[in-house]
């Protein structure tokens, strides 16, 4: 192959990228970060191309806090679980291959239940570069064997996840919802 078509081939690539996360509704400093070949204008006109408007302005969700909110929680478990597994499996896969295919099987997953989709594509790029950070780790549960996420370095010797002891507002819709906790657990 020519130096050229290669150069074609990995433009085509990028750019095929860069449509599928604008699809999955990423922010542009998602893409900017994650596909740094494509300049900011020509990826600017992709986006009002596929979403019909400009991309919206404004800083990243950023806080590794609302991770640990009862029911980001539990969804964002799942997902980094889905994460760690295929990364376990496909070790030599691009990270942003497997970032995409984890977050379209979490939302296979809770697309059914009641609480809905709560993780966005923008949402689970900075869980990512939270755990590469070490910000957030996970813990197993003493009572149900699942793992969540946690601070890192926050000592957590009896931890209790959520599912098994959810916030009393919460109860209600749980007991509803059997399979909302076994996909989660
Ligand atoms: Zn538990």
């Amino acid at each position: 192959m020519t130096d050229r078509s290669r150069r074609l081939l990995d433009e085509h690539r990028d750019l095929q990228k860069a449509i599928e996360l604008i699809n999955l509704g990423a922010r542009l400093q998602v893409i900017e970060s994650e596909i740094p070949d494509i300049s900011r204008p020509k990826l600017i006109r992709l986006y009002k191309d596929l979403q019909g408007q400009s991309p919206p302005k404004g800083l990243l969700p950023f806080s590794t806090e609302w991770f640990l909110t009862w029911q980001p929680n539990i969804q964002a478990s799942l997902f980094y679980g889905i994460y760690q597994q295929l990364q376990g499996d496909n070790s030599n896969h691009p990270r942003l291959d497997l970032l995409i295919c984890s977050y379209r099987l979490y939302r296979e997953q809770v697309q059914h239940c009641p609480e809905a989709v709560v993780l966005g594509i923008t949402r689970v790029w900075t869980l990512l570069r939270f755990f590469e950070s070490k910000q957030l780790d996970m813990a197993v549960c003493t009572r149900c064997d699942g793992r969540f996420i946690v601070h890192a370095h926050s000592p957590v010797k009896q931890f209790v996840c959520g599912i098994c002891h959810p916030p009393s507002r919460a109860g209600k819709r749980l007991k509803k919802s059997n399979k909302y906790v076994e996909l989660t657990s």
